[in-house]
């Protein structure tokens, strides 16, 4: 590809962006270059605004850069632009913020969340174009399921956390996305890496050069998967199924049976978390501030009113409870025992099998008057398929795998721990008999 000029890139995302708003801030590129990314806007960027979708972070210009966004510029790509997103993560339609993206393929419906912006402009993107995002129980996998894009979430300690204004700390996990699985190899190389500055990053363990043959492998299809699942999703993702079958790979329906309280747990566990995260932005050294006035718990109430969001609330709300004293061992501790074994069950079918297919979504994007009409638990409830394995910390990559009322249908493909190759390869021999996707332009 050549080389375009900064004011060329500028321009373009400037006119998607008017379009879509599918960034907080765009960045004008400093030199001429072929490959670009953006940064969902919880990534610190040295001088430039990151504001985590929070009123809260609205003026907060970091002075350094992410680990991954310093591992992105020294690899030689160059940062277009902040990605919209929900404040502090929470969210699975990118509405809960002050800046709502619109889904490429219909303005009228949301991108998915938290990282809506991130897949808006992946799809629409008209240069190479590589999207760091984050997802704590599913956001880099809604969102590119209801885009039609690539979403690659490794492993928990794959990819530093740090510079992440982080939602959970033992849930957080950065990857990325772009419109093919070869680029999104290209990204998690660059960016999966040990740090120093993160005693949890371990790095990327597995070879990505070389990919497994995934003709050979055995894949699982949990049948749980596909309750109260639209039945376009189901079509497609089981036409896919059989598209693999025709390439050799054998597969057997199996049963997940904890993945019906993942959910449950995965909310308790995430808003416990989010709670204590939160705690620093008082009003004295995070975020929003403003003249001291009245005492101390009048001053942090007034900030805390004025800088969260109705959801943020809603998460310190149940994340406190959920901690106090005398419930703890009812919900908070409870919760990582449910944890633990859904993990373990994982486990156990990934010792058959190399790869577990299932659909990403239970619907395709909604429009934004069927979100609004959605009650926060009926909200939660649309991270079903996506929780399990995000409370697992296991690698998982959402694929396009057909169309349903023109839109994109997702398909998800989850391996062993610190199995990203087993993941790529898999998606790679989809990708290829599934054939290229013609994105919409602006
Ligand atoms: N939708 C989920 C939540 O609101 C997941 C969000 C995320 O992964 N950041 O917690």
């Amino acid at each position: 590809m050549s080389s375009l000029h900064p004011d060329e890139v500028y321009e373009i995302c400037e006119k998607i962006n008017k379009e879509y708003n599918c960034f907080v801030t765009v960045v004008r590129p400093e030199r001429e270059g072929d490959r670009f990314f953006s940064a969902k806007d919880c990534l610190c960027t040295k001088n430039i605004r990151t504001t985590a979708g929070s009123r809260m972070l609205e003026n907060y210009v970091p002075f350094f850069d992410a680990t991954c966004v310093e591992l992105m510029k020294k690899a030689g790509y160059q940062l277009v632009g902040k990605t919209a997103m929900d404040e502090f993560g929470f969210g699975s339609f990118t509405v809960n913020t002050f800046i709502v993206p619109k889904n490429p393929w219909d303005k009228d419906r949301v991108c998915g969340g938290s990282s809506g912006g991130a897949a808006c402009f992946t799809a629409l993107a008209p240069f190479k174009h590589i999207a760091l995002a984050e997802s704590t129980g599913g956001s880099i996998a809604c969102p590119a399921s209801f885009c039609g894009v690539v979403g690659l979430t490794p492993t928990y300690g794959v990819v530093s956390r740090y510079g992440l204004i982080d939602y959970a700390n033992s849930l957080d996990k950065i990857g990325v996305m772009a419109k093919t699985v070869d680029e999104c190899i290209e990204g998690i190389k660059i960016i999966g890496r040990k740090d120093a500055r993160d005693s949890t990053s371990v790095g990327l363990r597995c070879d990505l050069d070389n990919l497994p043959d995934a003709r050979k492998f055995k894949v699982a299809v949990p049948r749980e998967y596909f309750e109260n699942v639209n039945k376009d999703v189901e079509r497609c993702v089981w036409n896919a199924i059989h598209e693999l079958e025709k390439e050799g790979i054998e597969y057997n329906e199996i049963n997940l049976e904890y993945t019906k309280y993942a959910l449950a747990a995965y909310y308790i566990i995430a808003t416990s978390e989010a709670s204590t995260n939160l705690a620093k932005y008082c009003g004295m050294r995070y975020g929003l501030q403003e003249r001291i006035e009245g005492n101390f718990n009048e001053y942090f109430s007034r900030i805390r009113a004025k800088g969260f969001g109705e959801e943020a609330k809603r998460r310190i709300l149940l994340g406190t409870y959920a901690r106090m004293s005398g419930f703890r061992d009812q919900y908070y501790i409870r919760a990582l025992k449910v944890r633990r074994l859904v993990i373990d069950e994982f486990k156990r079918v990934l010792n058959d099998y190399d790869c577990i297919v299932a659909p990403t979504m239970p619907f395709i994007a909604p429009k934004f008057d069927e979100v609004k009409k959605l009650t926060p638990v009926e909200h939660y409830m649309s991270d079903v398929l996506t929780v399990p394995v995000n409370l697992a910390g296991l690698p998982h990559i959402s694929i396009p795998c057909g169309f349903s009322s023109s839109m994109p249908v997702g398909m998800q493909i989850i391996s062993e721990h610190f199995r990203e190759d087993k993941v790529l390869a898999l998606a790679r021999l989809y990708e290829s008999i599934r054939g290229e996707i013609k994105y919409p332009s602006v």
